[in-house]
């Protein structure tokens, strides 16, 4: 995989004052990942896990470039974390400076408080994916907690936060929101070089203090470094596993991977056995919200039962919506009660050509969603 630019030596700074604000000035300008409002954030976790964090959290930053040279102003540990993102890109391990103006990392402690036990921890943007975990969760009877990561994506942050926030309410789940200040390179796929770990470990630390036993990500991890970023790559999971085993954090982090087409049909099992909504809350389409009236236009016109049944913030049109489409058709969303073989027909010649239209859209397509869409075209 290629990197757009290399460069000699980049120089990440902590604040003195926040010990989850890191930085550095880049070409044009200063990119930071701060923790904003720090002062409730990691209070009683252990010293090794904040660290470590610290060091994803570098990592994170640096991930575009990956420079010959990291200096930071802190003494950095877990080396091995950034020494093995290297080698996953065919790197040289990079060497590592400590500046002469050292900041004094700050750890908080606060007299013990008593929260009550949650089971597991939920990595929850507002998406498909993280409902279905949560889901599952209510369906076993299981405590769940959500924390979402406000800024983690930087578009359409505040309406995540906001469906994220609204979902846990409707369902009577603990909601936690982190919010970030991120002004980091690290974005589209090349995110996907570390950001999924800061994410887990975040949320991890967030999760401690209920004594969760595991933080529940996006999984279908794979086994091919080849074919899959760092932190979709299945061994680099178990190493940062055994990293985070030795901060004391005394947690796990798990990918579950419910399939993607068949996830909607899950939900709607669940949505009967529950007896609650689930489907209309999730907040999970690409186009920004002053598209979606003028997306979805065409769908209110051919599809009326369709666009009538589906979220206020779906758009019908970019993958995420015609994903949900799909799996409501195929798996009879009651809601679409009526819906008539014409409109059917519709939305599947329609994704036909969108798909034609648009190949770049073609790496996200997935198996399921082409096996799903060709059964309906049957
Ligand atoms: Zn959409």
């Amino acid at each position: 995989m290629s990197v757009s630019e290399r460069c000699h030596q980049i120089s990440v700074n902590l604040s003195p004052i926040n010990s989850f604000e890191l930085g550095f000035l880049g070409k044009k300008q200063l990119h930071r990942l701060v923790i904003d409002k720090p002062n409730e954030f990691a209070i009683n976790t252990p010293k090794l896990s904040q660290d470590l964090l610290r060091t994803v959290s570098v990592a994170h930053l640096i991930a575009p470039y990956f420079p010959e040279i990291i200096e930071t102003n802190f003494g950095i540990e877990y080396r091995e974390f950034i020494d093995e993102l290297y080698k996953f890109y065919g790197y040289k391990t990079p060497t590592f400076r400590t500046s002469d103006e050292r900041v004094k990392i700050l750890y908080k402690t606060k007299d013990k408080e008593d929260f009550s036990q949650i089971s597991h921890a939920n990595a929850h943007s507002g998406g498909l994916d993280s409902v279905f975990r949560i889901v599952n969760n209510l369906i076993n009877k299981e405590s769940v907690l959500a924390v979402h990561l406000q800024n983690l994506n930087c578009r359409g942050a505040s309406n995540e936060a906001s469906a994220s926030s609204q979902q846990c309410q409707e369902w009577g789940v603990p909601f936690e929101n982190i919010k970030l200040i991120n002004s980091t390179e690290s974005t589209n796929f090349d995110t996907m070089r570390t950001r999924d770990m800061f994410l887990a470990l975040v949320v991890g630390i967030s999760a401690y203090k209920y004594g969760v036993k595991d933080v529940l990500i996006e999984g279908g991890m794979s086994d091919d470094p080849s074919q899959c970023q760092f932190t979709e790559y299945t061994k680099a999971w178990e190493m940062f596993n055994k990293m985070i085993e030795s901060t004391g954090l005394n947690l796990e982090v798990k990918g579950v991977d419910p399939g993607d087409i068949e996830t909607i049909g899950e939900i709607l099992k669940f949505e009967k056995e529950l007896g609650i909504e689930i489907l209309p809350l999730i907040q999970n389409c690409f186009s920004s919200p002053h598209q979606v009236g003028n997306n979805r236009r065409k769908w209110e016109r051919e599809t009326p039962v369709l666009a009538e049944s589906s979220s206020y913030h779906w758009c019908g049109s970019c993958y995420k919506c015609r994903r949900m489409s799909l799996g409501r058709i195929y798996y009879a969303d009651p809601k679409l009660g009526n819906i008539s073989q014409n409109e059917i027909n519709f939305f599947v010649r329609d994704t036909y050509q969108w798909m034609k239209n648009y190949p770049h859209n073609a790496v996200l397509v997935s198996d399921s969603f082409k096996d799903h869409l060709e059964s309906l075209n049957r």
